[in-house]
């Protein structure tokens, strides 16, 4: 394939020459409204962290999608205005003229490879705190989303809209399209999921209104049915008009008309959008973990929809098999295939499906580690994809690499996945790999980690890249082979990469919330103890201070054998961090179900083979629990001997390692989630070729003079 053929979205018979005969429907044009779709890949809109203050790291990462074969490409929710300020977490705006311009660099790096630009305009009701602009929240009766939820605490309560304020939102509303308009998107979005505005008006729960907008379901709709008017209105042809709702609470409410409530909404807005984009109600459901949501999960709730609309219905459900996607089609459930997660794991997914090479997807493992990036307030990671976010900044592409001019030879030791990804990037580089692991089989901790409950689909990891290894001539790749330094020195490589990740420790925790001393004693384990089966106990205590899931995981597999699990953590919740990953509400039912104990607030202090002593973190109260086994899920440590060993050699004068590199690259560099290893092989082997090159920091593109944002209706 050459760089021309990959830069335009194709159309036509004769680009689907390679495509398996089955899965050419998937590459069908698609009418919507007044434009049309070269294909049925549709990125659906999905948080970046990417927001006016990085308008080509975003531009950059949008266009790679739409280079990568994808129809659609979509922003995240673009605020029509002040009062939907989402602020600390990221977010676009459309909220004055000044916005225009760093969004048209997204649409001109879509329409560049030919795809449509959507946009998602988007009022988030009560459900933002407005932390920035200081204007109250808009509500339809003054009912608080979350409000009470950490996180998402921001003591503020919404306030009751009046008729000039709900006049005032369709003012911004078209304002706003306005100007998506004039930065040149081809679709536009009426937002009304996930707890926002137009949700709020939808549900009776949120909708206490006596007014021509609340009751019954007709007057209910109506808010929605006006901001898709005015859209339609400012858009005069000139875009598509979109509604993107969540349909899961309303097709649980029976109706007197209809079967459900979501038919009814569904039938009385049938043909006013030009596109239906449908999804589930919150974000744990709607981007489900693929620990707890299997791919499709959506299904059974917008399967209908497209019995009751003849327009294009969009959804997602984790796609990444075609088969599964085509399923999706001929079975009249879906026109378009919606993709944020699989788009961002692999940008080209459509294109590969094109040309036959499905198995050169690099399938998205549904850790949600890039939900926690927008948690976090920052722009997306993607533990499978290391180049997320990193195509403009570092000119790293996902798929197109620049080669050695002298291919050099890598060692890479140690054969998790920085160890795969160093290899993997380093051979398409055109370097000469050998790749050594001690155990006999590839993939380090995700080999032992995705045998654990739930956990099954992280081996994509591993399989993708010793797939991908397994196509190139020029990998040597050797299992079973510990390496020691002498073996290093003999292996004469000009570049090494320790890779030989880190380890669990059993140290336990101290008041001042760091890790303490050491618990010595039988029968106190550490993770890898349970993926060695070493692990037995019928009362098993697992103390854990990692916080993440995989303390919670342990105690759940433990559980499923038999043992009676207490889990306790100086945490507030149980995987207390899996709230950034959606998975906490699942984590809570999956050890429910188990029957494990948990202990919140806890630490451990003391355990004598029989009993465990401990005591509250905060008022010191202890408590005792009869235990026989302890797993302590907190510390891990670099696995860093072997580097030290190198550089110790090296500098001794090991005339075998004097001209050689040697870096530390994973976990052994500094322990983290599976992300940071798989970002920091790729580092590694980029820097084979560009030295390491400093990143280039975005600036927001700006008018030369500020302007004013009129954050009041103008309608008195
Ligand atoms: P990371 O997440 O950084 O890739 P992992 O712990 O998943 O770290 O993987 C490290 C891999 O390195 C493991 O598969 C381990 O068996 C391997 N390894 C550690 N030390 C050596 C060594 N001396 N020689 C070969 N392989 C090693
Ligand atoms: Fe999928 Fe995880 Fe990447 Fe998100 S971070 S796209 S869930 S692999």
């Amino acid at each position: 394939m050459t760089q021309e053929e990959h830069s335009h979205v194709m159309t036509g018979a004769s680009h689907l020459a390679d495509c398996h005969p089955h899965h050419r429907i998937l590459f069908d044009p698609i009418k919507i409204g007044p434009v049309v779709a070269p294909n049925r890949f549709y990125q659906v809109p999905h948080a970046s962290g990417m927001t006016e203050a990085n308008p080509r790291v975003r531009a950059a990462f949008r266009g790679t999608k739409a280079e990568g074969g994808w129809g659609v490409v979509s922003t995240g929710a673009v605020s029509i205005h002040p009062s939907s300020d989402d602020s600390p977490l990221p977010f676009a705006r459309l909220w004055n003229d000044a916005d225009i311009a760093s969004h048209a660099l997204t649409t001109e790096a879509v329409h560049k490879h030919g795809s449509l630009a959507a946009v998602e305009l988007w009022h988030g009701g009560a459900v933002v705190m407005n932390r920035t602009s200081r204007l109250p929240p808009l509500s339809p009766s003054g009912v608080p989303w979350a409000a009470t939820h950490i996180g998402f605490m921001g003591q503020q309560r919404p306030k009751p809209m009046e008729a000039r304020d709900i006049d005032a939102v369709l003012n911004w509303q078209r304002a706003a399209t306005r100007r998506a308009l004039d930065a040149g998107f081809d679709i536009i979005y009426v937002y009304a999921g996930m707890g926002y505005l137009g949700y709020e008006f939808l549900l009776p729960e949120y909708n206490w209104r006596t007014d021509g907008y609340g009751g019954s379901l007709a007057n209910r709709t109506r808010f929605v049915r006006e901001m898709l008017e005015v859209t339609r209105d400012e858009a005069g042809g000139r875009a598509a008009v979109a509604l993107r709702i969540s349909l899961e609470e309303l097709r649980a409410k029976p109706s007197d008309h209809y079967e459900s409530e979501a038919h009814g909404v569904v039938s009385l807005l049938s043909d006013v959008p030009d596109l239906w984009d449908v999804k589930m109600d919150s974000s744990p459901n709607d981007c489900g973990a693929s620990r707890f949501r299997p791919e499709g999960a959506h299904e059974p709730i917008i399967d209908f929809v497209r019995t009751v609309t003849d327009r294009p219905v969009v959804g997602v459900g984790r796609f990444t098999s075609p088969d599964t996607m085509v399923s999706q089609i001929k079975r009249g459930v879906l026109d378009l295939i919606g993709g944020a997660r699989a788009s961002i794991a692999d940008p080209f997914l459509p294109e590969k499906i094109r040309q036959g090479n499905s198995d050169a997807i690099r399938e998205c493992i549904g850790c949600n580690i890039c939900i926690a990036s927008w948690h976090d307030g920052v722009p997306v990671r993607c533990t499978q994809n290391a180049t997320a976010g990193e195509e403009w900044r570092r000119d790293w592409h996902p798929e197109r690499f620049r080669t050695a001019e002298e291919p050099e030879s890598v060692l890479i030791v140690g054969g998790g996945p920085a160890g795969l990804e160093a290899a993997l990037i380093a051979a398409r580089q055109g370097f000469d790999v050998t790749l050594a692991e001690q155990r006999s089989d590839w993939g380090g901790r995700v080999l032992q980690e995705s045998q654990l409950p739930g956990l099954a689909q992280w081996r994509r990891v591993r399989d993708y890249r010793v797939w991908a290894l397994s196509q190139l001539g020029n990998v040597a790749m050797y299992t079973d082979s510990p390496m020691a330094v002498a073996d290093i020195a003999s292996a004469d490589a000009r570049h090494i990469a320790v890779a030989t990740g880190a380890h669990w420790t059993t140290h336990l925790y101290s008041p001042l919330e760091i890790p303490s001393h050491p618990l010595l004693g039988p029968r106190v384990f550490t993770p890898e103890d349970v993926f060695e089966g070493r692990v037995e106990g019928d009362r098993v205590l697992v103390f854990d201070y990692d916080n993440y899931y995989l303390g919670g995981v342990i105690a759940e597999h433990l559980a499923r054998r038999g043992s009676h699990v207490v889990y306790a953590t100086p945490a507030g919740h149980a995987s207390a961090w899996t709230f950034m990953t959606n998975e906490l509400p699942y984590v809570y039912k999956a050890l429910g179900e188990q029957g494990v104990d948990i202990l919140t607030t806890t630490k451990l202090d003391h355990f004598d083979g029989h009993h465990a002593t401990l005591s509250n973190l905060f008022n010191e109260q202890s408590l005792q629990r009869a235990i026989d086994t302890v797993v302590v899920v907190g510390l891990r440590q670099p696995n860093g001997s072997l580097y030290q060993s190198l550089q110790t050699a090296k500098a001794s004068g090991d005339s075998a390692l004097a001209g050689a590199s040697i870096t530390l690259v994973g976990d052994a560099l500094a322990p983290g989630a599976i992300v940071h290893a798989v970002h920091s092989g790729h580092s590694f082997a980029r820097a084979l070729i560009d030295g390491g090159a400093d990143y280039l920091r975005d600036e927001p593109v700006t008018l030369s003079e500020p302007q004013p944002v009129f954050v009041d209706s103008g309608n008195p």
